[in-house]
């Protein structure tokens, strides 16, 4: 091997430990010592130079996996569909460069929903005819986390749905920013290590051993995902959406119907100027094919859908990290 390839196998090794180490701290412990910028930084540089060297990718890389082990305190929930991450992009001409990819890919003029990319944890929600029997976070993706008992407790989640469907619906629990707050307060008040943000303390909330905690934290849902929507005649995530709000379940309002990317340009405009007087955080737009036949035929890689794609907000200047968070699991 040439000395500058050896030493960018070098440098992927040395980023690999690093960003495995971040992901522990972060997926598994809720504990984050670094910023979501500073990992994405990292994570794209390895990105990088295992694109341009794929020999020097390993099954331990995070490029190849979603999430992270699962808390050994919670019995397990295998995924039969997998609970994929999500393809991000940093800037406008990334977008426009990736929707340029998929208008080659598809025979039409790509027709994107739209949606706000909210700021929480993957949860899964399994019902047997019309009656909430199981919820799981999506752990590594194919293994997730037993979380029944817990979100018996959120009070947006329906227990009993309008029919008894058999149904698995998929989407993003979260932490009200109000209720972070009073969160925050509260244990500053007893002396206790507050939670970095609200994604954190939601998913610390969700991952519980005992409900009442989880109970006491005011989590919140948007539902998003129907698995095997071909069951209930559905043909486009938008029908989707409103398919599960009129099942019960908390969907997000803002998501809109758009193909110029003009249009698009707008929307994120008007969320990045919008965002801090939503009552939730959010972290991007995503944009996700509406027609779920081409969802189908685009597929995923082993790590993430081909048919969507995150664009992720800017750093906010103020993002800091609070260490030593107490795990109160
Ligand atoms: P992600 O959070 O970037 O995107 C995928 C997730 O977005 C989905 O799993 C889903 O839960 C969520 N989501 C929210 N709104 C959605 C919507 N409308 N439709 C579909 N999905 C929606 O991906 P990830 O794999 O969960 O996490 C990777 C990111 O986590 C990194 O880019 C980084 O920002 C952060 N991270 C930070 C650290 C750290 O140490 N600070 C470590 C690991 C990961």
């Amino acid at each position: 091997m040439a000395d500058k390839d050896a030493s960018l196998a070098q440098e992927a090794a040395q980023l690999r430990t690093q960003l495995n180490k971040w992901r522990d701290e972060y997926y598994t412990r809720d504990q984050p010592s670094v910023t979501d910028a500073e990992y994405d930084k990292q994570y794209r540089r390895l990105e990088e130079i295992e694109g341009a060297h794929p020999e020097f990718v390993t099954p331990d890389s995070p490029t190849q996996q979603v999430g992270d082990t699962t808390l050994p305190e919670l019995g397990k929930v295998p995924h039969e569909q997998p609970m994929l991450s999500m393809g991000d992009v940093f800037s406008l001409d990334e977008l426009r460069d990736w929707n340029d990819r998929m208008a080659e890919n598809i025979a039409t003029k790509p027709e994107y929903n739209v949606e706000l990319k909210i700021d929480g944890l993957s949860l899964s929600l399994v019902y047997q005819g019309g009656k909430l029997v199981q919820g799981s976070t999506r752990g590594n993706g194919r293994i997730g986390e037993d979380v029944t008992a817990n979100v018996r407790t959120i009070t947006d989640i329906p227990q009993t749905l309008p029919e008894a469907l058999d149904i698995e619906v998929r989407g993003e629990c979260y932490m009200p920013k109000a209720a972070f707050a009073k969160l925050n307060a509260a244990r500053e008040a007893q002396g206790l290590e507050t939670f970095a943000n609200p994604r954190n303390a939601a998913a610390g909330s969700l991952r519980q051993l005992d409900p009442k905690i989880t109970g006491d934290r005011q989590l919140a849902t948007f539902m998003y995902t129907v698995v095997d929507p071909e069951r209930y005649n559905l043909t486009t995530q938008d029908e989707a959406i409103a398919f599960m709000a009129k099942l019960g379940f908390a969907t997000n309002q803002s998501s809109e119907k758009l193909a110029d990317i003009s249009q698009i340009d707008d929307y994120i405009e008007r969320y990045t100027g919008s965002r801090d007087q939503l009552t939730f955080g959010i972290d991007g737009i995503v944009l996700k094919v509406n027609d779920l036949a081409t969802q189908a035929e685009l597929g995923a890689t082993v790590k993430v859908p081909r048919w969507e794609i995150a664009y992720k907000f800017p750093p906010e200047e103020s993002a800091t990290i609070v260490h030593d968070i107490e795990w109160t699991i």
